[in-house]
């Protein structure tokens, strides 16, 4: 999915809360779609209601929670989501919802198990039971105990009709009563440890090291501060500079500027993707990073100059652009290095303000960890191209 696809699904729920994508023309009529329509305007919840096919490869589509959660980050509407599962795309609808309910995701079910073949009459029933007011869980719950075949129906969403059940039903016997649902839920469980196991991490977590003791409540409440408050600053920076580039005077005729506006974008969308996944302390940084060096960009532009990525002070990214370049034995490096860090590390010192991060509840130089791209690059310091270095793997 592209960002002009992003923006048009945006518009479209803000007029009336649908959008159905146009390859699902073919099984979501114009007709189905204005019943959706009606749902949503007859609710007095807010629900909003995409239809589009989702993909796992797709950074932007991984699953439908994030791609509400995208959506909701850009137009700030609280209210209900609703949209396909990943894969297989006969399970029920999926429900996000800001806030949180914990329950939405029962609508759905409920709304599969009376029309398993339609997702736009899935939609349209989820909407209202959204509205309704009734605890949905304990009609759920309900559902299942006077209709065993919701068992098998899960069973066979899952796995198919396969050879549990024969034409007049006998065989799906196993499947009846109290014993049968269990089974199911536990096979839908299962289903959905493993669906989540296969979402991609924007970056891998560390690998367990041997390290020196610290005591760990200590560690661990210091470093969660932290995490927070760097949290706090990546997102507030980010929307800075999100808010910079729209109000950017761009000459088109300026090709160096034009250049450098790019890449400020580039960067911009690259650490809001990160913030707005789920991500690690490392990758929280990386956003911080990613748009520090987006707003230098956008500044070259301003002036209508071109822009080239420098490389941070390794030891710590945070403390800006390099001064000089020093050699560094633990890993083997030669390291731009702020001033600070590069007094330090020249009397053969480890730098006093390392970036650090908890693994095996002790904190430890993040370049002695696995971060992936970020140890690899040292967020930008050994490989100036950070967004290559991201975009590529
Ligand atoms: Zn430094």
């Amino acid at each position: 999915m592209d960002d002009a696809t992003l923006a048009e699904i945006e518009s479209a729920l803000g007029q009336d809360g649908v959008w159905v994508a146009p390859e699902l023309r073919s099984e979501i009529s114009p007709q189905d779609e204005h019943a959706v329509e009606q749902a949503v305007a007859g609710s007095g919840t807010p629900t909003f209601v995409v239809l589009t096919e989702m993909e796992y490869a797709d950074p932007l589509t991984g699953s439908f929670d994030q791609l509400a959660a995208l959506i909701h980050d850009d137009t700030g509407r609280d209210g209900y989501y609703l949209g396909l599962p990943v894969e297989p795309e006969t399970l029920p609808l999926e429900v996000t919802s800001f806030p949180e309910d914990l329950d939405a995701y029962q609508a759905a079910r409920i709304a599969w198990f009376d029309h398993p073949e339609d997702v736009a009459a899935q939609a349209a029933e989820s909407v209202e039971l959204l509205d309704g007011g009734t605890d949905l869980s304990a009609d759920y719950d309900q559902r299942v105990e006077e209709d065993p075949r919701a068992a098998q129906m899960i069973q066979d969403a899952y796995f198919g009709g396969g050879d549990s059940a024969d034409e007049d039903g006998s065989a799906g016997g196993i499947w009846l009563g109290v014993g049968g649902v269990v089974v199911a839920l536990l096979v839908l469980a299962v289903v959905f440890r493993a669906r989540r196991g296969r979402r991609r991490p924007v970056a891998t977590t560390s690998r367990p090291t041997p390290t020196f003791a610290l005591p760990a409540t200590v560690v661990r409440s210091v470093r969660a501060a932290e995490t927070r408050a760097r949290e706090e600053q990546a997102t507030r920076e980010v929307a800075d500079l999100g808010e910079a580039l729209d109000r950017a005077p761009l000459d088109p005729e300026l090709t160096d500027a034009y250049d450098a506006w790019q890449s400020a974008l580039d960067h911009y969308e690259l650490a809001r993707r990160i913030l707005d996944r789920s991500h690690t302390p490392a990758d929280v940084v990386g956003a911080i990073v990613l748009g520090r060096r987006g707003a230098e960009a956008l500044r070259a532009a301003e002036r209508g100059r071109r822009w080239v990525p420098g490389s941070p002070c390794w030891f710590n990214p945070l403390h800006g652009g390099s001064v000089r370049t020093v050699t560094w034995t633990d890993p083997e490096v030669e390291a731009p290095a702020c001033a600070d860090c590069a007094r330090q590390a020249e009397k053969g010192e480890e730098p006093t303000d390392t970036l650090e991060f908890v693994a095996d509840e002790a904190t430890r130089a993040y370049f002695r960890l696995d971060l992936g791209v970020w140890s690899r690059t040292g967020f930008g310091a050994l490989e100036p191209d950070l967004v290559a270095a991201l975009t590529n793997g």
